[in-house]
């Protein structure tokens, strides 16, 4: 009798269980389909703000320049300091505006995933960063395997790993390093290069939007680069990490899966029709 009693409430209990764990799952589901509606808008408002920007910006540089050009004769020697300043800082919010408005395009152009070899993807990049003399970008592409992936989304990742790698390196011979091995169904690539380094405390804060470790004086750039990387690599199932040697260089990690269904990466609690 007792036990009977104990299976029922034992019943009842499991199915209290399920049904609570099934409330939640539907909570979760709207949450999620509420931030991404959310994140959606977000870039949307940053995509028009970027692009509105840009036309009152055009007339501030435009007009600045003009005026250097045109009254240097007439200008001493602070105005025309002034005047520089003024025509660099547009410049800077031309390219910050310009970077803004290449990630938002990126996150809404997705192209369905095919196989591509990954050393044609790194060529295309390696086109991209034009490098110097100085510069050697080594990889083997007999060794290299053919990804699922979107292909322009990766060209962009892999241009800016191996631009990185060139832009902070301070040494006479630079060099950047592609390889990769398999490891639990995954293709994990390294970028390394023998460029100036990254300190072990900065390791989360570079993949980071806007986080740079430099002054704009030492080294250019907006901060935008490695944010994107990360989100492509995401959406793509894979991981990215870093692992870097002060002074030594700096080798960037990332994975893709070996096998693709060819979509992109579900966010938890979305149903996959
Ligand atoms: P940006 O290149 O526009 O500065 P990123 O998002 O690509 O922006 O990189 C963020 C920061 O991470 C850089 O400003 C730099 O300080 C650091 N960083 C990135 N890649 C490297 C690298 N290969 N070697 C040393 N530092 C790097």
């Amino acid at each position: 009798m007792a036990n009977s009693r104990l299976l029922s409430q034992l019943r009842e209990l499991t199915q209290n269980l399920e049904e609570m764990v099934e409330r939640r799952t539907a909570e979760l589901a709207e949450s999620n389909r509420k931030t991404k509606a959310f994140a959606r808008e977000l870039e949307e408002v940053i995509y028009v703000t970027s692009h509105d920007l840009k036309t009152p910006l055009r007339a501030i540089s435009g007009f600045s320049q003009f005026l250097a050009e045109d009254y240097s004769d007439k200008l001493d020697s602070k105005a025309k300091l002034y005047l520089n300043r003024l025509v660099d800082s547009t410049k800077r919010m031309e390219q910050l505006l310009d970077d803004l408005l290449n990630i938002s395009a990126i996150s809404s152009r997705e192209e369905k995933f095919k196989k591509t070899p990954m050393s044609e993807m790194i060529k295309e990049a390696v086109a991209m960063t034009s490098p110097g003399a100085d510069t050697e970008v080594v990889y083997d592409e007999e060794k290299l395997p053919a990804v699922y992936c979107d292909r322009s989304k990766i060209v962009e990742v892999l241009y800016n790993l191996i631009n990185n790698g060139i832009k902070f390196n301070d040494k006479p011979r630079k060099r950047v390093e592609i390889s990769s091995r398999r490891s639990n169904g995954f293709y994990e690539f390294t970028v390394k290069d023998n460029g100036i380094g990254i300190e072990k405390r900065h390791f989360d804060r570079i993949f980071m939007i806007f986080q740079r470790l430099h002054r704009r004086e030492e080294y250019d750039g907006t901060g935008v680069g490695l944010s994107m990387v990360k989100r492509v690599i995401e959406e793509h199932n894979g991981r990215i990490w870093v692992e870097s040697q002060l002074g030594t260089g700096t080798i960037f990690h990332f994975t893709l899966p070996e096998h693709n269904d060819g979509n992109r990466k579900k966010p938890i609690g979305e149903r996959s029709e």
